[in-house]
């Protein structure tokens, strides 16, 4: 049996990469007053269809949807944005002007696998809702810098733009396709295909030829009006004070039509061409497009597979070793093991309980496999005598004291 396409078991010795990038973003994320939110995995189908865009590849080829039991048309998230500004609207959390809240989970999108591609991901993202003030753009701009630099990943690329408000984007449409149509026959299909459906994602094409065409094309950046183009100023005024290098790129439109103002996306330098860590940007109208009151919001999100390849090139991290290997033998001897556990769950010694009944000669050679720094015996003799043997694996010196010496003194076992 093997596991889905584009799906993948986290083993014990990835799951402690994942936990320490859940400790660091913890960490630095309620610092900032951030707080984690949890919404489901199925969501109706059309929370997406009416938040991501009809045009978008998400909708229209990436949804793991299906029918329920109840005929209710249900969808596996394929991100967390649309969610959470449902959440926010269903449990009413306008009542408090803002809200930052973080998440961490599996995402699916039916999509071809390829090498930081998978159709089960995970990402970790953040949310700042109730805030127009540029301040916003750049508080979240910030935490993705900090915990990308506390992974020790520092040298990525920032990339930012301004997609202004849908007006301006309906004005540029108009302008960018009348100048596309000029080269119609030489745009790739799927360029020709978005030139009535959704022609601003030609932008992100990734087709040479079509890349050359727009270079002439008309730029986004000249139909912003003032609140937009002041708005884009000042986010990238306060990335200056924070230090924080980017490049403006007026290409940089994103995927999700919610998004509006501020765009942005981190991409790792190496030849992956999955090379995109972190995308976000502003969505001041989902919120009321959900029902909710018009309330303005930035965020992003994290790929969290494609972060992880990077930092476990970089940082070398493994499991907690063990202290204590408990062997016995026989049943009287078993019976007396709990207490000597409940001392160790109390000393806060980590241990490993032998179960396979064998010999004490295989008892310790499992013990020693396994990187114990000592091996407590206990047997028919040890219960005779009412003390305990413990060995010291790596010196293969053993000695045996008393039980109640042994209890008193099993704090040393820490060390
Ligand atoms: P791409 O252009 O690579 O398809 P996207 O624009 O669809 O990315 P977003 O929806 O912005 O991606 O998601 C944010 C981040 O989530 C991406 O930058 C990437 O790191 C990660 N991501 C998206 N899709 C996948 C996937 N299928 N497998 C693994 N990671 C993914
Ligand atoms: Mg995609």
């Amino acid at each position: 049996m093997q596991p889905l396409r584009g799906t993948k078991d986290i083993l014990p010795h990835q799951i402690i990469y994942w936990q320490h990038i859940y400790t660091k973003a913890s960490a630095i994320l309620s610092l900032h007053n951030y707080s984690e939110i949890r919404t489901p995995i199925i969501e109706s189908t059309n929370l997406f269809q009416r938040t991501i865009g009809e045009e978008t590849d998400i909708i229209n080829k990436e949804m793991y949807t299906f029918i329920d039991q109840s005929k209710r048309n249900i969808t596996l998230r394929p991100e967390a944005t649309a969610s959470i500004a449902r959440a926010f609207v269903s449990n009413k959390l306008y009542q408090n002007k803002l809200q930052k809240l973080w998440y961490l989970g599996p995402m699916f999108r039916y999509e071809r696998p390829q090498s930081g591609r998978q159709r089960q991901f995970h990402q970790l993202g953040i949310e700042c809702i109730g805030s127009l003030n540029p301040m916003a753009d750049a508080e979240v701009i910030h935490l993705a810098n900090e915990l990308l630099c506390q992974l020790k990943l520092k040298d990525y690329i920032l990339e930012i733009n301004s997609i202004g408000s849908l007006e301006e984007r309906q004005m540029y449409k108009i302008d960018l396709v009348e100048y596309l149509l000029q080269y119609q026959k030489d745009l790739d299909e799927d360029s020709q295909n978005r030139l009535y459906s959704n022609p601003l994602r030609i932008l992100d094409s990734k087709n040479i030829k079509t890349q050359e065409i727009l270079q002439d094309a008309p730029n986004l950046n000249k139909y912003l009006n003032k609140t937009s183009a002041e708005h884009f100023y000042l986010v990238c005024t306060h990335l200056d004070s924070l230090n924080i290098p980017y490049t403006i790129n007026y290409k940089l439109v994103r995927g999700l039509d919610y998004y509006n103002q501020t765009t942005f996306e981190m991409k790792i330098n190496s030849q992956d061409r999955q090379n995109t860590i972190c995308g976000g940007g502003r969505y001041d109208n989902l919120i009321e497009q959900l029902g909710g009151p018009k309330t303005p919001a930035v965020g992003w999100a994290i790929g969290l597979e494609r972060l992880l390849k990077i930092i476990e090139q970089k940082l070398i991290l493994s499991q907690q070793p063990i202290n204590v290997y408990i062997a016995t033998q026989g049943l009287e001897a078993q019976k007396k093991i709990w207490e000597i556990i409940q001392n160790l769950e109390k000393e806060n010694i980590k241990f490993e309980l032998d179960l396979s009944n064998t010999s004490f000669q295989k008892q310790i050679k499992r013990a020693s496999k396994l990187g114990a720094k000592f091996c407590i015996i206990l047997g028919d003799q040890e219960i005779n005598d009412n003390c305990i043997t413990t060995r010291k694996l790596d010196e293969h010196k053993q000695y045996t004291i008393s039980y109640s010496t042994f209890l008193e003194e099993i704090y040393k076992l820490k060390y």
